[in-house]
C-alpha cells in the first residue's frame, strides 16, 4: 500500500499550502537550465507540496501526493522529472518517456503550459493529447516523436489502440487529480492504460489527488512501487486567503442583487458560477445588456470557442466569465479578484473548486455566494463539508438594482451530431466508445452523484 513511514510528512501544514515561501529551488542541486526555467517562470521558493514531494521524486521514489489544485502540485512532479530528463544526454524524442494522465482537457493544457514555462531551456518536445480537436495534428506530432505527453484518457486510448502512442518507452508516469478521474468514470480507462505501461518497477510513478481515499489507494497498490505519501491538506478545505460571504435572497431577486454587487464591489476580474447552462446564457445576456464585459462558457460550447474565451479571460481582455462547474476545476487564472456563486452548487466539492479560482498562489480574493430559495437545500451540505459556516452579509434595499432590459429568450438550438458538433472518427457520434459514460470536460452542469435529493435543472 502507501508507505507512511514519515509522520512529519503527514502533519497538518502550519503555513498556507499554496504560499511559495519554503525551501529555495536553488537548494536542490538542479541542472542549471532547469533552475533558470524555474527562475524565469517566477518560481524561487517551494510551496509545501513541492518541499515535500520534490526530494522524494529526485531520489527516484514513487510519490502519492494528497494536494488540491492550486497548491503547486504540478511543479512538484515536473521538477523531479525534468531533473532526470535534463541529465539524459543522449535523449531523443520518441515514444514519450513521460506520460501525465489528467481528467480534463483544461487540466492537460494547464500542465502543458506549466511544463513549457518551467522546461523552456530544456529542449523537450511536449504535447497535450485530448479529444474534441486536432485528431490528425496530435497523431502526427506523436508519430514525429515527443518527450512528454499530458493526456486525457479517451484520446490517449484511441491513439494507443491505433498504435500511434507507444506506451513501452514510458519511464515517468503521473496520474493527476486521481479522485477526479474516478468521479468522471474513468477508472476502467485508467486501468486499461496502466496495464499497458512498463511494469511499475521499471518506471517512476507519481499520483496526485485532492484526497487519497480507498479507491485511489487501490490504484497505488496495484500500479505503483510502494509510494511514499505526502499530504498538504489544509485545515479548512478552502483556500485560506479567500474571504467568503453569503447573501440570502429570493431566486427572482438574484439578478438584481448580482447587478448591485458588481456595482459595489471593487472587482478586477470575476468568475460567476451557475448550476445550469441555461442560467449561464441568461446571465451573460443580461450582464451584456447592462453594459458589463461578460461572456459565458458551459459544456455546450465547442472546445476551440471555450479555449478562446479562456485565453481572453486569462489575458485580462475579458473581465467577467460566467460558467458552469465545467470551468471550475484545474484552471489557473491569475488575479481573479472575485468568484460569485450565483447558485449554491449541488456538490460541496464544487463549492471548494469554484472558490479556489480566486486567491491562487498566495494572493487574496473574495468569494460571494447568493443563496436563494431554490438552492438553499444545498447549503447545509456545503457547510458540513467545509466544517464551517459561510459568513452571512445582509443586503440593503439599494443593493438590488432594477433590471429593465429585454427578457432573455432561449435561442433555438438544433440537435447536434456529436460533441463539439463533430462526428467521431469512426462515424459514430461522440467519438470513441459512443457510450453514455462521461468523458473529459463532458461533466453535466449539475452532478447526479450527490447523496441527497435535489431540484432538477431549473433556473
Ligand atoms: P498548481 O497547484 O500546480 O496548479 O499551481 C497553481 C499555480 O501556482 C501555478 O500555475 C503557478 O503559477 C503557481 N505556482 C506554483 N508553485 C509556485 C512557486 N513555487 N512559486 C510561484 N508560483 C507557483
Amino acid at each position: 500500500m502507501i508507505k507512511e513511514d514519515n509522520p512529519e510528512l503527514q502533519a497538518t501544514p502550519q503555513r498556507p499550502p499554496e504560499a511559495p515561501v519554503g525551501v529555495p529551488f536553488a537548494d536542490f542541486n538542479l541542472p542549471p537550465e532547469l533552475l533558470q526555467g524555474l527562475h524565469d517562470s517566477g518560481y524561487e521558493r517551494c510551496t509545501l507540496i513541492q518541499e515535500k514531494a520534490i526530494p522524494l521524486g529526485l531520489a527516484g521514489k514513487d510519490v502519492a501526493g494528497e494536494a488540491q489544485t492550486g497548491t503547486g502540485k504540478t511543479a512538484a512532479f515536473l521538477v523531479p522529472i525534468f531533473d532526470r530528463l535534463a541529465r539524459e544526454k543522449d535523449r531523443r524524442p520518441g515514444g514519450p518517456s513521460v506520460l501525465i494522465i489528467s481528467p480534463t482537457r483544461e487540466l492537460a493544457l494547464q500542465i502543458m503550459q506549466d511544463a513549457e514555462d518551467i522546461g523552456r531551456h530544456l529542449d523537450l518536445k511536449m504535447l497535450a493529447v485530448f479529444g474534441g480537436v486536432d485528431y490528425r495534428k496530435q497523431a502526427e506530432a506523436l508519430r514525429d516523436g515527443v518527450d512528454l505527453v499530458a493526456a486525457t484518457p479517451g484520446r490517449l486510448i484511441d491513439y494507443m489502440k491505433q498504435g500511434i502512442f507507444d506506451p513501452r518507452g514510458v519511464k515517468y508516469l503521473v496520474i493527476d487529480e486521481a479522485d477526479r478521474l474516478f468521479d468522471m468514470g474513468f477508472v476502467d480507462d485508467l486501468r486499461w492504460v496502466l496495464r499497458r505501461l512498463p511494469k511499475y518497477q521499471q518506471r517512476q510513478s507519481m499520483l496526485f489527488s485532492a484526497t487519497l481515499g480507498w479507491r485511489v489507494s487501490e490504484i497505488t497498490y496495484e500500479f505503483m512501487n510502494l509510494p511514499t505519501r505526502v499530504s498538504v491538506v489544509p485545515n479548512t478545505k478552502t483556500v485560506s486567503q479567500v474571504t467568503q460571504e453569503m447573501y440570502h435572497c429570493s431566486a427572482t431577486e438574484k439578478l438584481n442583487l448580482l447587478l448591485g454587487l458588481l456595482k459595489k464591489e471593487d472587482w478586477s476580474r470575476v468568475m460567476i458560477f451557475t448550476n445550469t447552462k441555461r442560467v449561464v446564457d441568461m446571465l451573460t445576456f443580461k450582464l451584456k445588456a447592462h453594459g458589463l464585459p461578460a461572456e459565458g462558457i458551459s459544456g455546450d460550447l465547442t472546445q476551440p470557442k471555450r479555449m478562446a474565451l479562456m485565453e481572453q479571460f486569462k489575458k485580462g481582455k475579458l473581465k467577467i466569465l460566467v460558467a458552469t462547474n465545467v470551468a471550475a476545476r484545474g484552471l489557473h487564472i491569475e488575479d481573479v479578484s472575485h468568484v460569485i456563486n450565483f447558485d449554491v452548487p449541488a456538490d460541496p466539492e464544487d463549492y471548494v473548486h469554484r472558490i479556489g479560482r480566486t486567491a491562487r498562489a498566495g494572493a487574496v480574493g473574495k468569494a460571494i455566494t447568493l443563496c436563494c430559495d431554490e438552492y438553499a437545500t444545498h447549503l447545509p451540505y456545503v457547510e458540513e463539508y467545509l466544517a464551517a459556516k459561510i459568513p452571512v452579509v445582509f443586503a440593503d434595499e439599494d443593493m438590488f438594482l432594477p433590471d429593465d432590459t429585454p427578457n432573455y429568450r432561449r435561442p433555438y438550438r438544433p440537435a447536434r451530431e456529436g460533441r463539439d458538433g463533430q462526428r467521431g472518427r469512426d462515424g459514430r457520434s461522440g467519438g470513441r466508445g459512443g457510450g453514455g459514460r462521461p468523458r473529459s470536460g463532458d461533466k453535466p452542469a449539475s452532478r447526479s452523484r450527490s447523496r441527497r435529493p435535489r431540484k432538477s435543472g431549473g433556473a
